[in-house]
Parts: C-alpha cells; sequence; structure tokens
C-alpha cells in the first residue's frame, strides 16, 4: 500500500473508533438522562445556593436521577420545578428541596443500608440508590409499589428493591439499618422503626398531630436510647397503618 493511502486508511479508522466511543459512552447514559439536562442541573444549582444542601453525594444523585422520568408524562416539563407533583392513586412526588434535605440528613455513604417507608413513584428510592450501599423501600399501595420497581430497573438500578405492605412496621428481614427515611407524615414515630436502627443510625420522619402537617423529625439512635432534633414545619400525605393513621 502507498504511504499516502496508507495514512488515509489509519486516520479513517481512527475517525470511525473515536466515533465508535463516544457512541458507547452516550450507550451507557441513559437516554433518560441526556433529556432535561438543562432544566436538571438548574434544580442542582437551587438546591445548593438557595437551600444550602452541602452533601456533594446528595448533589450528585439527584444530578443522576432523571426526575422527569418518575412524574406522569402530561407534567414531565414542570418535574425540575420548585415544588410537589401528583403521582397516580391521589399521592405526591415530593419537592426536590424535600428529597434531598432528608437525604442529606440520613448522612449516608456508599456502605450504608437503607430502609424507606413510602416509595411513591421511585425517585427518592432511585436517589438514596446513587448514594447507599443498598436500598429496601416499602409503599402500601400495590400498583404504585409495582411501577416504582419497574421504573428502578429500567434505570438499571440494581441495589434497591421496592415491596408492598405497612411500612410502619419496618422491614426486620434487612435490619439494622444506618438510615431509615419515612415519606409519609404519621402521628408519632413508629417504634418498630426505631428498633430496627443501628445505634448511632439515622430515622428521618414527619410526624404531626393531624394529617395534614407536621414537624420534620429527625431521631438518632444512641446507646443509651435516642436524641430527638426537629428540623422544621413540612406537610407530607398521610402515613397510613398500624403505627400511623387509620385509613378513612
Ligand atoms: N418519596 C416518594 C413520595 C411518596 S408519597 C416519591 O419520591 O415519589 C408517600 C407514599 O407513602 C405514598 O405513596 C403512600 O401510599 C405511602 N404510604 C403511606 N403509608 C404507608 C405505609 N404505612 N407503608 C408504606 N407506604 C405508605
Amino acid at each position: 500500500m502507498r504511504q499516502s493511502t496508507k495514512l488515509k486508511v489509519q486516520r479513517i479508522r481512527h475517525i470511525l473508533q473515536s466515533s465508535t466511543l463516544v457512541q458507547s459512552a452516550n450507550r451507557h447514559q441513559p437516554a433518560s438522562l441526556q433529556e432535561y439536562s438543562i432544566p436538571r442541573e438548574r434544580m442542582v444549582a437551587r438546591l445548593r445556593e438557595h437551600y444550602s444542601i452541602k452533601d456533594p453525594k446528595v448533589l450528585e444523585a439527584m444530578r443522576n436521577v432523571p426526575r422527569h422520568f418518575f412524574v406522569p408524562e402530561a407534567l414531565r416539563g414542570r418535574a425540575y420545578g420548585d415544588h410537589a407533583l401528583p403521582i397516580s392513586a391521589s399521592q405526591t412526588i415530593s419537592q426536590p428541596f424535600i428529597v434531598a434535605r432528608m437525604t442529606e440528613l440520613l448522612e449516608l455513604d456508599g456502605s450504608s443500608r437503607v430502609l424507606e417507608i413510602g416509595a411513591g413513584s421511585g425517585y427518592q428510592t432511585a436517589v438514596l440508590s446513587k448514594i447507599a450501599a443498598q436500598v429496601y423501600s416499602i409503599e402500601r399501595i400495590g400498583d404504585l409499589a409495582r411501577e416504582a420497581q419497574t421504573r428502578i430497573r429500567q434505570l438499571e438500578i440494581y441495589n434497591a428493591t421496592v415491596k408492598c405492605f405497612d411500612g410502619t412496621l419496618g422491614w426486620a428481614a434487612h435490619a439494622p439499618y444506618d438510615g431509615i427515611l419515612v415519606a409519609a407524615g404519621g402521628p408519632t414515630i413508629p417504634e418498630p422503626l426505631i428498633a430496627q436502627l443501628k445505634v448511632g443510625g439515622r430515622l428521618v420522619v414527619p410526624v404531626g398531630e393531624s394529617r395534614e402537617a407536621q414537624r420534620l423529625i429527625r431521631v438518632i439512635k444512641t446507646e443509651q436510647g435516642k436524641k430527638v432534633e426537629d428540623h422544621g414545619a413540612c406537610a407530607f400525605v398521610p402515613l397510613i397503618g398500624q403505627h400511623g393513621w387509620a385509613e378513612k
């Protein structure tokens, strides 16, 4: 082969190889993350600058979960706004700030085992799965639990499981947990959840005297008992179950 032809072949091969590289890099990023990347970045900036979310692991997790994938199709354009949104079965996907704040209060790392009560759409489950080693999530409404599990698998997340039962009882089979997050508001702190926490573990739970309004409570389990902190007012859908509100 003449020298110039050889060079041309090499150049073409190089171009082909680099375009294959670009394609396979894109193939590893789920299509859903390529969409809405600008509003998602704006949401992360708002969490950091306006809401003072400081844990870089939490900000990175929120950057790496396509929130629009978890909301009804008609609401996708509003997925990254500063608000909660309705999902099916009269439930809601929490405001991004609440998801970030609750996750930050859990103080997770790559070795944490986490229990979540109230999977809803599965969005918070996906965020937790990006930081923790293993996430066990409970949802009392069967259709929501199934849909949440399907979305999580579609996003190729394999360290999170969603099951359908009353989460106020906890999930003893996988206890003890480093962190427990309750995404619905009950009248008191469910006792089984404290029992299933490791010493030093964190439980974040909305607690309120009425079904409509709560305080965001963090419980840290200690050798002697527990430390309870109040992190301000919040409004969640009701926690319904044996250690929650009665079904109406
Ligand atoms: N974190 C969710 C939002 C959850 S809304 C998200 O990111 O989409 C609260 C959810 O808690 C609802 O889906 C509701 O059905 C569920 N829930 C209420 N009581 C529950 C209980 N005792 N056990 C499990 N799930 C419960």
